[in-house]
């Protein structure tokens, strides 16, 4: 930090509800920090703590040091993404980065290592004269097109050179298919490096937006009729430096191992889901037609079912999961969908046969006799399967499972009691 002039630490962690919090010290205050002694108010952040329980310790991990490029060089500013304990040392059981970390060593204790690599989808609205963000959408672009229609080109460009100053690896970036919609693709790292990263991926993203005097947006589905966005789960285990997920003698050359991860990851779909799609606009993504997912179903290489092989074998063998939504805890996604993951190996649960028609266009009849179930189609009925899965509650700890289903069931019920403007122009005039 002094070699490179650093004034300002921002100590990050996100919330239960996947929000980036920041609490910013100075050089002066580093010992007390990297010792774990700096208090906040818990109560204060959503599904913490309770005020009479409220004092919790910022816990900064040294490795996720990096320096925010976007910040002046001059007096500049470096962040840690931190985990959050007791005031007597102890971990806090509401952290969700802490509690993946619990879940990961399961994995180790298998001999596993886990890797994710996500895909990134967003949107880009302009701002109006005082920089707030419009309705308007800043492009008429689909999927891959260039400038001059493209305008995302210069903030996209510029975001990918702050990641890369980050020490990301980007593997793609392009225009998505709706307009105004981006998607940036990383390598895939460790779980938990993954999951920083699409922390800080997140937090870039908005900034270097806001300095091309545009908004950008993670939320699901701003457009009924477009697409929406995705965070695209590629995710495969490695033993040995060995990816244990290839089989070259395998159906689809994939592993037995490979296998039961999937059956695990379809038992839990249902119970997942509110974890993978944590906000009401997130039921508006997994709708037919707009390459999201809605049926329980896998797939060698099919758009339109839950999971998907994508088509690299190797190293690179991995299973895509598809649900999740750019707005999902990366941390506590990240913990369920690995257990459930481990829950198929230990359990060798042998998944259905992959379906490789479109899901979207099968009769009732088909979806029977390939006896296919949709997810949940809203954020109620989500909750209700979160509650009949055990699994959730182990994967994300029982603080995490609790203040997230009170936390959320009042937002399905403030949602509930709105009348919306579409209930007004279908049924105003006609009754
Ligand atoms: N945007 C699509 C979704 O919401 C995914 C498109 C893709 O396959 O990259 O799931
Ligand atoms: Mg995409
Ligand atoms: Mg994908």
């Amino acid at each position: 930090m002094e070699e490179k002039g650093i004034e300002f630490i921002r100590l990050q962690f996100i919330d239960i509800f996947g929000v980036l919090k920041s609490m910013n010290i100075t050089p002066d205050e580093l010992d007390e920090a990297l010792d774990g002694k700096l208090m906040f108010d818990g109560s204060s952040i959503d599904g913490f703590a309770r005020i009479n329980e409220s004092d919790k310790c910022l816990v900064p991990d040294p490795d996720t040091f990096q320096i925010m490029p976007w910040r002046p060089t001059e007096k500049g500013v470096a962040r840690m993404i931190c985990d959050v304990h007791n005031p007597d040392g102890t971990p806090f059981e509401g952290c969700p980065r802490w509690n993946f970390k619990r879940v990961l060593r399961e994995a180790t204790d298998m001999g596993y290592e886990f890797n994710v690599g996500p895909e990134g989808e967003f949107f880009l609205f302009h701002t109006d004269d005082k920089g707030r963000p419009t309705l308007e959408i800043h492009d008429k672009a689909g999927y891959f097109d260039l400038a001059p229609i493209d305008y995302g080109e210069d903030a996209r460009r510029d975001i990918v050179l702050t990641m890369k100053q980050m020490g990301f690896r980007i593997e793609a970036s392009h225009h998505e298919v709706a307009p105004g919609q981006h998607e940036i693709d990383f390598k895939y790292d460790e779980a938990l490096k993954t999951a920083d990263k699409w922390v800080t991926f997140r937090d870039v993203v908005k900034n270097i937006a806001k300095n091309h005097c545009l908004y950008a947006t993670f939320m699901p589905k701003p457009f009924a009729g477009e697409n929406g966005s995705a965070m695209h789960c590629n995710q495969s285990l490695f033993k040995n430096g060995e990816n244990i997920f290839h089989d070259p003698n395998g159906d689809y050359e994939l592993s037995e191992t490979a296998l039961y991860y999937v059956g695990g990851l379809l038992r839990h779909a249902k119970g997942m889901t509110a974890i993978a799609n944590p906000i009401i606009n997130s039921y508006k993504r997994l709708r037919p037609g707009y390459e999201a997912p809605i049926n329980i179903a896998w797939s060698n290489s099919n758009r339109s079912t839950l999971i998907r092989i994508p088509g690299r074998r190797g190293k690179a063998t991995r299973v895509e999961l598809r649900s999740p939504d750019p707005v999902a805890n990366p941390y506590l996604i990240f913990s369920v969908m690995l257990k459930a993951g481990l829950e198929g190996i230990k359990n060798q649960i042998t998944p259905p046969p992959s379906v490789e028609e479109d899901v979207y266009c099968l009769t009732a009849k088909q979806r029977a006799d390939l006896d296919l179930t949709y997810l949940p189609r809203d954020l109620y009925a989500a909750l209700k399967e979160m509650e009949n899965d055990p699994l959730v509650e182990e994967a994300i700890g029982s603080h995490c499972y609790n203040r997230f289903l009170e936390g959320k069931y009042k937002e399905w019920n403030e949602y509930a009691e709105q009348v919306h403007r579409w209930e007004m122009d279908t049924y105003l005039r006609k009754y």
